[in-house]
């Protein structure tokens, strides 16, 4: 037997994660209501149309009025001014969350922005897919994920009870929950996420740039692992300009380390060193081993579900 765990929801963003989030936790059971404020009209008739809300307004204060957890689900840049916005309507004890790549910075947003009477747990679900809007997501988006939250360095009981019960939420939805600090998320994710998207952004960029080789040669040949660029590089453009703004420093760091190995790749080329490029394509292959292992291998777990069902 399910338990509900918040009576009222309010999920502010309904994209590909905010609607991700609403089907899955209509699925396993865990809310009762829910509000949904979205900017984009487009998005609001959508999610009416799909009828898994019981609100859906543009007003952000209107959509967390009772709520007893609210989802922030909008871009990064947009966090902080989406928690100033329903900052007003909170109640008592109410958890706000958020589900943004970036947590260092999102988290002073929305601890600046929500009221003392409200507990503020940041959060990241460690899935996604280079698709957008309501239409995209889907219900398991989160079965068998990592959820990160990083909560305050807070002892006291009530905000301990909150960050058990948010966990006890993400867990229903499939997902495992790990707790961190924000500036290590950053970092991790630096390495993990938001560089390899920039390397595609890059690639792709540079390929389309070249003179000497054509637009349609690109489309013909793109069979080899060019293709996987492609897809990454199509992700949200308004997302992940927000993540490396956001995350400015993290990504800086580890693109300085990426250089230097990146130098060093071209020297062992250079001087035709082919035992270093043999150890080092040896130890990369482990790790993708240990990733199908993990069982983390695929940014669609469940490819061919239907995405309209809740
Ligand atoms: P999305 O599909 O583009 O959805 C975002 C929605 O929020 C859109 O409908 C957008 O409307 C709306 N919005 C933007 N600003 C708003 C505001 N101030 N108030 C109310 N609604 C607003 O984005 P997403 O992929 O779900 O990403 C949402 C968040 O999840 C981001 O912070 C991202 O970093 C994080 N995340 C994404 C992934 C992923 O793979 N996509 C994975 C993990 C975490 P408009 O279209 O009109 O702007």
């Amino acid at each position: 037997m399910t338990t509900v765990i918040f009576p009222k929801m309010a999920v502010i963003g309904c994209g590909l994660i905010g609607s991700s989030v609403i089907r899955a936790a209509r699925a396993a059971g865990v809310v009762g209501t829910v509000a949904v404020a979205d900017a984009s009209p487009e998005h609001r008739q959508a999610i009416v149309k799909l009828g898994y809300a019981d609100l859906v307004t543009a007003d952000v204060a209107e959509a967390v009025t009772d709520a007893d957890l609210i989802v922030l689900a909008v871009p990064v840049l947009a966090m902080g001014p989406a928690a100033a916005e329903a900052a007003s309507g909170l109640k008592g004890g109410a958890i706000v969350t958020d589900v943004g790549s970036v947590k260092g910075s999102v988290a002073d947003a929305l601890l600046a922005a929500s009221p003392d009477h409200a507990f503020v747990i940041p959060g990241h679900p460690v899935a996604g897919s280079e698709q957008s809007g309501p239409d995209a997501g889907f219900a398991d988006l989160f079965n068998r994920r990592w959820v990160i939250l990083t909560p305050q360095d807070r002892t006291d009981t009530p905000y301990q009870d909150a960050v058990h019960r948010l966990t006890a939420f993400w867990t229903a939805l499939g997902a495992q929950v790990e707790c961190m600090d924000a500036g290590h998320h950053d970092l991790v994710l630096a390495v993990t996420s938001h560089l390899p998207h920039l390397i595609a952004y890059n690639i792709v960029g540079t390929a389309a740039d070249m003179e000497e080789v054509t637009q349609a040669e690109v489309m013909k040949y793109s069979a080899g692992g060019f293709r996987d660029f492609t897809r990454i590089a199509a992700s949200d453009p308004t997302m992940w300009r927000d993540v490396f703004v956001a995350n400015k420093d993290a990504v800086l760091e580890i693109l300085g380390r990426f250089t230097e190995d990146l130098q060093a790749l071209s020297r062992a080329i250079r001087w035709g060193e082919s035992d270093k490029l043999f150890d080092l394509f040896s130890r990369t292959r482990d790790i993708r081993r240990g990733i199908i292992a993990a069982g983390q291998e695929t940014a669609e777990p469940n490819f061919g579900r239907d995405r309209n069902k809740p």
